[in-house]
């Protein structure tokens, strides 16, 4: 039997360590958690992910260093938005609200993450962008299992448990 590689259409489980290539800060690990597993080619990973582990066997670390456009995209001005403080009424009854604090806004279309980056007696002002967005950022992935994925995986478009089977 050929040897599995990552590749399109496969259940792949990896340890990985995000860091900011700026200051080296780590932003993400699965370090003293399970893998991550996830199906590959179905946009559940940014882009560039996946890419650069393509081809990649089992036991095989790769380290490299995505811009932005392959990562979280740009920063988009448009999604930071200004919001009437009186919005957040019912909220402030139960905390304080600061610059800084990350919040989920219930939108039509699901829950929306923000960060709240400015605060008057009036406005809270919200940016909906991705906390990473408009940063490079440095992976080391290590690739610790690999296999086909279920009929129901793909028809999914995301990785089941260890068997395939349905677990949510
Ligand atoms: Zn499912």
């Amino acid at each position: 039997m050929a040897e599995l590689t990552v590749n399109e259409n496969m259940i792949a489980s990896v340890h990985y360590t995000g860091t900011l290539p700026e200051n080296g800060e780590v932003f993400d690990s699965s370090e003293g958690r399970d893998p991550l597993s996830f199906l590959v080619g179905h946009k559940q990973m940014i882009p560039g992910f996946e890419e650069e582990i393509m081809g990649a066997k089992v036991g095989e670390r790769r380290e490299f260093t995505l811009t932005s456009d392959r990562a979280y995209g740009d920063r988009d001005n448009e999604a930071v938005m200004e919001i009437p403080r009186e919005q957040f009424k019912q909220l402030e009854e139960e905390a304080t609200l600061e610059v800084g604090m990350q919040l989920v806004a219930q939108m039509p279309h699901g829950p929306s993450p923000f960060t709240i980056t400015s605060l008057t007696d009036e406005t809270v002002t919200a940016d909906f962008n991705h906390a990473l967005a408009g940063q490079s950022l440095t992976f080391s992935v290590e690739v610790v299992e690999l296999r086909e994925a279920s009929e129901e995986e793909l028809s999914h478009g995301h990785a089941h448990g260890p068997d395939g089977h349905h677990d949510h």
